[in-house]
């Protein structure tokens, strides 16, 4: 999509070092982070909401990523949060998950 600074991302026409990629999904830090790990979790093809989403593979695809992420940053026994703006609340309309952490019970983002 023209003018999806993700899109961009993902055609390398914006230069980032991916955490992880695969044929569907893509994954950086974002770039203004709010923790210690603050990743975006992306799938490549450009969905534009989250009520967009209706690809059971690409569900479980990301799900599985996500967890993969959480381990991977050592995120399982120190606590994080998975964050999803949509409906108009996101500042970027390529679907995007966000993980974060360490975070604590209360801690505020
Ligand atoms: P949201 O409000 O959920 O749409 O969040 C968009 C996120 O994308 C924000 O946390 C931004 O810091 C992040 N972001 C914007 N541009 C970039 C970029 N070029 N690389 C990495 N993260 C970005
Ligand atoms: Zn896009």
């Amino acid at each position: 999509m023209k003018d999806c600074i993700f899109c961009k991302i993902r055609e390398g026409k914006i230069s980032k070092i991916f955490i992880y990629q695969d044929e569907d999904v893509m994954v950086f830090p974002d770039i203004n982070p709010v923790k210690p790990v603050h990743l975006l979790i992306i799938p490549r093809k450009h969905i534009k909401d989250f009520l967009d989403l209706d690809n059971a593979n690409l569900e479980n695809k990301l799900k599985n990523v996500i967890k993969k992420m959480i381990k991977e940053n050592n995120l399982e026994n120190k606590g994080y949060r998975i964050g999803l703006n949509g409906g108009g609340a996101q500042a970027i309309n390529h679907l995007h998950i966000h993980l974060m952490g360490p975070m604590g019970k209360k801690a505020a983002l």
